[in-house]
Formats: structure tokens, sequence, C-alpha cells
């Protein structure tokens, strides 16, 4: 009996998941899906990443050696699977849906892009610059608090300092050729709402982007000094959770952010794509915490894991830090200073490079 069934298993139709075809200037995908399964599809530079659930699928690794896709791998994952699209340069990436009773397909085009220095050669011209030949790293900093809410007051305040690392490290990182965003520039709130402003501040860590770094101050009820470096994660430590809550906002609002951003790190321990990211978001927060001590010998607070709002939906490595205690008596002093500020501004500076370079 047990051979006749493995017998039914294999002379059972298997299709492939997906269908693969190779095309004059584009490679096709298709994805045979049932009624109830449902997908997403984001786009990184390099991967194209298609979740879908209600459904399952094989494990594959597969080399397409195509000139617009390199390989496709399918992650299986109990009733659901993430395909990983390995997309080539210059490339575009269109798709369809097409339904036909209770099947559907799903066409994933990736389409060879004519670059305009592909074009026939045009007469040479002395003038026109020369092309970068990779794509700039691009990081966001976030300067916490501003306008209305100067965040943690003792010896400095908050919003002051947060915002001057950030226009230091900018200018450190974009000496090394990042391209640098920033949440705030001048002393200003995104929102006069805290959450709209804390959602706008994450919104800026899209697929787009390389790299989000938080910068904030801390403050203690009683006396602590120390630098920590957070990774967005789930937490019950209670006196961790009174420090977010003050950074999701305070109060009832802060308490509100936290519990929201406490439920997407329960959905994240199932995916699988958080869940690589998160080892990245660690590696960074490892790299920026250790240049941040080596370079003022503060004490040594950690990296650890908590439900910051602003860094709950972040699609590529996102870190929190917080780089001292506005009301200690020494370190808040030493926070006041240029001399300290430019050291931290250099740390988080060479924590960020070796990570971009491969750690
Ligand atoms: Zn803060």
């Amino acid at each position: 009996m047990r051979i006749l069934a493995f017998l039914i298993v294999i002379l059972a139709p298997v299709l492939a998941f997906p269908r693969l075809g190779l095309h004059e200037g584009y490679t096709r995908l298709v994805f045979d899906l049932d009624r109830q399964t449902q997908y997403q599809i984001s786009q990184a530079p390099d991967t194209l990443t298609l979740r879908f659930s209600g459904m399952t699928a094989a494990a594959s690794d597969t080399d397409v050696s195509s000139p617009q896709v390199a390989s496709y791998q399918v992650v299986p994952a109990p009733n659901s699977a993430t395909v990983f699209v390995r997309l080539r340069p210059n490339v575009e990436v269109k798709t369809t849906l097409l339904t036909d009773g209770n099947r559907r397909r799903l066409v994933v085009d990736v389409v060879s892009v004519v670059r305009p220095s592909q074009n026939p050669p045009q007469p040479p011209s002395r003038s026109e610059p020369p092309k970068p030949r990779t794509q700039p790293k691009i990081v966001v900093i976030d300067a916490g608090h501003g306008g209305i809410d100067p965040g943690a007051v003792g010896l400095v305040v908050e919003k002051e300092v947060t915002l001057d690392l950030a226009l230091r490290l900018r200018q450190l990182l974009e000496k090394e050729g990042i391209e640098v965003i920033l949440t705030r520039s001048t002393d200003t709130h995104l929102s006069p709402d805290k959450a709209t402003d804390l959602g706008l501040r994450a919104e800026m860590a899209h697929s787009k982007r390389n790299l989000f770094i938080s910068i904030h101050v801390n403050s203690a009820p009683s006396p602590a000094q120390g630098i920590e470096t957070y990774y967005f994660g789930h937490t019950i430590d209670p006196s961790l959770l009174a420090q977010v809550i003050r950074e999701n906002g305070g109060g009832e609002l802060g308490r509100r952010l936290t519990r929201e951003a406490q439920s997407v790190g329960e959905r994240l321990v199932s995916d699988l794509i958080a869940q690589s990211n998160l080892k990245f978001s660690r590696q960074l927060a490892h790299l920026v915490q250790g240049a941040m001590l080596q370079a003022t010998g503060a004490v040594d607070r950690g990296v650890r894991q908590a439900p910051f709002y602003v860094i709950r939906n972040a699609r590529i490595p996102a870190i929190l830090v917080e780089v001292g205690f506005a009301n200690h008596p020494e370190e808040g002093r030493r926070l006041q200073t240029s001399e300290y500020r430019q050291a931290l501004a250099e740390a988080l500076a060479r924590g960020i490079l070796r990570f971009l370079n491969g750690g």
C-alpha cells in the first residue's frame, strides 16, 4: 500500500512553481494560483519578493541565467511560500493577474530596460560627466523628536542633540559617497500629532533605501548613564517598556503605539523576510554600538530588542540608538560639547560604513 501511495504521488501532475519562460528582452515567471491564494509583491533594487499565502509549494533554488534574472528561490512555510527572484541590473518588473474561472495566473515579466547610454553611439561630447558605475547607497537618518516635541530634557535637550548628530553624520557619510535622507534637517516636527509624526518617519524606511537609523537621547528617573542600541522586537522587560512608551510618544498615546508595535513584533515571528531583515538589523546594531563605545569609553548598556514604533515596519536594516542620558550629571555635560558629539557622529559613521561594506 505504501508503494502504491508513493506511485500516486509521483504520477500526480506537478506544475512547476513558477513556470519559467525565456523570451527576447524579457524573462517570464508564471505562478499558477488557486482562488484562495493571496499574494504580496515587494521589490528591492536586486530582489523581487513574492509572498503567497493559502497554498503550498516545494522548496527550490534555480539558476536562470537569463539577461534579466539570475535565479529564483522558493522558500515554503506552513500554508505559505515566499519566492525570491534575484534581478539583474537595468530591468523593470511588470505583473499581470489573469483569471480563468477558479484558476488564476500571476504573470511576472522581468523586462530589460535600455538605458540612454546603451542607445546607438552618439558623437562624443567633452562636456558629458562620467556616469557613476554603481548606485549610491542611501541612508535615512532620523533625528528623534523636534519642533513641539523636545524629547528628554536635562543638561541637554534631546531634540537639539539628535539634530546636531544627524547633521554631523550626514556630512561624514556624504563624504564617503553615500546619499543621505534626513527625516528632518531643522527644529521641526513632521506632524503635531505624534502618531502621524512617527508614522511619517517610519515610512522613510522603505525598500528603495539601504539603512535606517533613529537617533535619541535617554533619560531616567534614577541616575543612569551609557549607550544602548536597539533593533526591533517584542519585549516583556518592564523597565524597558517605560522608556519605549516615552519614545513612542509618552502617556496614553505612547502606550497605544507600544501595544501596536508589540503586536507587529508578535506577527514578525512567522515572517521569513522580516526575520532575515532583523538579523541584518542586529548585525548593524552591534557594529554601531561597538564603534560608539570604542570612541567614547561610555558605559555599555548593550544591544537590545524593543518595540519602538518608528522601526516597527522597516523593510531595511533599522536601528535606534540612545547615545547617552540627558539628565546624568557627567554624561549630560559631555553631550553638551561639540567634541563629544563629533566623536559620536564619527563612530556612527564608522559603524554604518562597516555594515554597508559587508561587516
Ligand atoms: Zn527620544
